[in-house]
């Protein structure tokens, strides 16, 4: 496809799996849809993997591991992880709008955010290859002691739909970095720009079978990967229901784990933030990407004192936030992904109002006409009186619902930011600097925002306390995630082992 090549909304693309450099049907024949959550519209049909293409994927992980790639040097591998990069950032405009047209995620959010962060995860690890290192040990007596770092061999990497190709690139590059061979399983909601990049890992001229794509069902392909025997590694991020699934699954043949999962950040506002970046703080937790987002700011601890004003210019900039075509720069909230996350918005909503939480505003779709009118938009929606017992406080919903909820005292805050299963993120609104990082020791989540919110960058770990998985990604800590250490002893004294001496 070119740049130039209209936002093809009713041109429906066709993809084969990826496996062992090649691109082929499922063994099966079957193919499924990729919708345009915008329109509802068809955007792509997709080979459809099943156990015997994730088997065969597999294999040629496996060869690739065992074979070629095993011959390629740090160096060469850093190499073409930067050419990768390259790649992708000189497509990124197609890129964006495939992502667009996929997710429903607006254009300016897929160009802006995830396309930049894609060759930032590429570029970060491209230089981390050559700086894998074992160490020296100072171990007693004639002895030298050092560890390999080592590749962990075959790693299966099941992704969701939220960011597609930033989720792909979190687990390809540091997998690849560390000399690991990949088998990728796209989420079925989102397949397309996974199989795009594929296109781009064989013009980088990675060797065969080094990367695999295999888009499928969670509970068929997924399933099938995640209890491979011959898998030695399952990265995951997605629901916590699917990462327990998962974690049962590996434990089968102890494959190793990751999972980064799910979340029901605590946004704290204390009476002397900064109003205006925290109301702006607040949309950005739980609006951004339709608030489909792990990190997602959706309970909002508010100091009583300054409730009022809080929620009157929350509820007015959650009211001006323009909804609509995704691929319109002007729009800053596309559709949810699919009927079922929008259904599962609804529910949630009904749920709030039964608990007795109060509506502010939202709470219903958009009215929207021409083919939107079939998309699967939702309002920005936020309650308030909401109780940290409440459902509507302690389900992750992965839609624009805003739980308010007021405080007074920080002590009582505290207790209850960590009342919830899960420990992803957190946001602390504030200018005293004491409070501050005194409630960034408190608050038990993997990421702390202070007067900042949903921030990342490939240097800086990245993963969930509690329910919200275990794994550190990014950063030198992704490297500790597809590596194993090993330790090598050698005798310097050229003496026998004295145990058996005479
Ligand atoms: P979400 O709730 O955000 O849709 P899921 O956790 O359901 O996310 O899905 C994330 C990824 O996990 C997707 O690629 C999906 O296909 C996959 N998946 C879903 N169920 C299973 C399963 N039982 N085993 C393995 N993978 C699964």
């Amino acid at each position: 496809m070119s740049a130039q090549q209209p936002s093809a909304s009713n041109t429906t693309r066709r993809y084969q799996l990826f496996i062992g450099g090649q691109w082929v049907e499922a063994e099966s024949g079957r193919t499924f849809a990729s919708v345009n959550p915008a329109t509802g519209e068809t955007l792509a049909e997709v080979a459809e993997a099943d156990a015997p293409d994730i088997d065969k994927a597999v294999q040629a992980a496996r060869r690739a591991f065992e074979g070629k790639w095993s011959k390629v040097s740090a160096r060469d591998r850093g190499r073409l992880l930067y050419k990768l990069a390259q790649l992708v950032e000189s497509r990124a405009k197609e890129l964006a709008e495939l992502e667009t047209m996929d997710n429903g995620k607006p254009i300016r959010e897929a160009l802006y955010v995830d396309l930049p962060e894609v060759i930032e995860h590429f570029e970060y690890f491209a230089g981390m290859a050559t700086k894998i290192e074992g160490e020296t040990i100072p171990v007693p007596g004639r002895m030298f002691n050092y560890t390999l770092r080592e590749p962990l061999g075959v790693c299966g990497a099941i992704i969701p739909w939220n960011y597609p190709l930033v989720m792909a690139a979190w687990k390809l590059a540091p997998a690849l970095a560390a000399g690991n061979t990949v088998v990728l399983k796209p989420a079925e909601q989102t397949p397309v720009t996974a199989l795009e990049l594929g296109k781009l890992i064989q013009e980088a001229g990675f060797p065969e079978g080094v990367v695999n794509i295999v888009p499928g069902f969670g509970e068929r392909a997924g399933a099938a990967l995640a209890s491979h025997p011959g898998v030695d590694k399952i990265a995951f991020t997605g629901s916590t229901e699917v990462g327990k699934k998962i974690a049962r699954a590996a434990a089968e043949n102890l494959t190793k784990v990751s999972l980064e999962l799910g979340g029901k950040a605590p946004n704290i506002i204390f009476a002397d933030a900064d109003m205006e970046q925290a109301v702006n703080g607040a949309l950005m937790g739980i609006f951004f990407n339709q608030g489909q987002v792990c990190t997602a700011g959706s309970r909002i601890f508010l100091d009583e004192r300054i409730k009022d004003e809080f929620l009157a210019r929350f509820r007015e900039r959650a009211e001006q936030i323009r909804i609509g075509d995704p691929l319109d720069k002007q729009t800053q909230m596309g559709p949810q992904v699919s009927e079922e996350q929008l259904n599962k918005v609804k529910y949630y909503v009904a749920v709030a109002r039964q608990e007795g939480a109060t509506l502010v505003t939202g709470g219903e779709p958009p009215a929207l006409s021409g083919p939107l009118a079939h998309g699967y938009f939702f309002r920005p929606t936020i309650f308030t009186d909401v109780k940290n017992e409440m459902r509507v406080a302690q389900e992750e919903i992965f839609g624009p619902v805003a739980a308010v909820i007021t405080f007074k005292d920080e002590d009582e805050l505290i207790q209850q930011a960590n009342q919830t299963i899960y420990g992803l993120s957190a946001g602390i609104w504030t200018r005293d600097v004491t409070r501050a990082h005194r409630l960034a020791r408190e608050i038990r989540a993997g990421v702390i925002w202070i007067n900042t919110y949903n921030i990342f960058n490939a240097a800086s770990p990245f993963g969930g306390y509690k329910q919200s998985g275990y794994g550190r990604e990014m950063g030198k800590h992704a490297i500790e995630l597809y590596t194993q250490v090993k330790s090598v002893w050698i005798d310097l004294s050229g003496r026998p082992m004295g145990w058996y001496n005479r």
